[in-house]
């Protein structure tokens, strides 16, 4: 489980928009944190400097006490669009992404792309193309293939915000029960109210504020 800190961070782009100006977030092992806010507050912005793709002016940001790289194995990505391959068939899908870990053999990739499949309910599809299967179940493999490489911090970009209302609401369920059973930390990117409150311990409320300067509101959720 991963331990996610910002800290006092700065941030503008080139042009001199400034999105973050003494910003700081926590997400602590195993949390499951949700930011939440309109269009254009800095969502993307936000996950990007939280995956080091992008580098904060001033302040930290921290996995696990390492300053954030692209390339950690600790990070996992979820977005809106599931992103598969069209001619690889589910199962190779999910085992696609183990191919980079020189620590994994073929069979044992096989196998965990094989358990992953289950743990999202679809371990009958392995076979099937992605033409083949609904919206929902797409995202499910996508959700599968980022699962199987263990990441112990899970950024999800609006991952269900292209399903339909039912769809969605049994993708978060899904998700819910998965996170209790995995503990990973998550951090969970929604402009739907309902969504963040459904799914997170914590959330985060970005807000604009006059010269570009963003503040935010925490609030904890107490679980059932
Ligand atoms: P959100 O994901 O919440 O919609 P973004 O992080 O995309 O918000 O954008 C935050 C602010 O930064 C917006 O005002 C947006 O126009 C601006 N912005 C985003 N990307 C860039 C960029 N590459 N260059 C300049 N400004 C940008
Ligand atoms: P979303 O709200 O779905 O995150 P946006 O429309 O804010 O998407 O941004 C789409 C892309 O355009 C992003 O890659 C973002 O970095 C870029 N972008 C957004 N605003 C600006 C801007 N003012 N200048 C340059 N690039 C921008």
């Amino acid at each position: 489980m991963a331990h996610l800190r910002v800290d006092h961070i700065d941030f503008a782009y080139e042009n001199g928009q400034t999105v973050f100006s003494d910003f700081s977030i926590e997400a602590k092992p195993g949390e499951f944190v949700a930011l939440l806010g309109p269009s254009g507050c800095g969502k993307s912005t936000l996950l990007n400097l939280l995956s080091g793709f992008l580098q904060p002016q001033r302040g930290s940001i921290r996995i696990n006490e390492h300053k954030a790289r692209p390339e950690m194995q600790e990070l996992g990505y979820v977005f809106q669009s599931p992103q598969l391959f069209p001619w690889l068939n589910a199962l190779d899908n999910v085992a696609f992404g183990l191919r980079m870990r020189a620590d994994v053999s073929r069979i044992e990739r096989e196998q965990k792309a094989r358990e992953a499949l289950a743990l999202v309910g679809l371990a009958d599809a392995a076979q099937r193309l992605p033409h083949q299967l609904s919206g929902g179940m797409q995202q499910r493999i996508s959700l599968a293939r980022t699962l199987a490489m263990e990441p112990t911090l899970l950024l999800m970009d609006e991952p269900f915000a292209a399903l339909d209302a039912i769809s969605r609401q049994s993708m978060n369920e899904e998700l819910l029960r998965l996170w209790s059973t995995l503990k990973q930390t998550v951090v969970f990117i929604t402009h739907d109210i309902d969504e963040a409150v459904f799914l997170a311990d914590r959330v985060v409320v970005l807000g604009k504020a006059p010269q570009g300067v963003r503040h935010t509101v925490a609030v904890d959720l107490p679980r059932p």
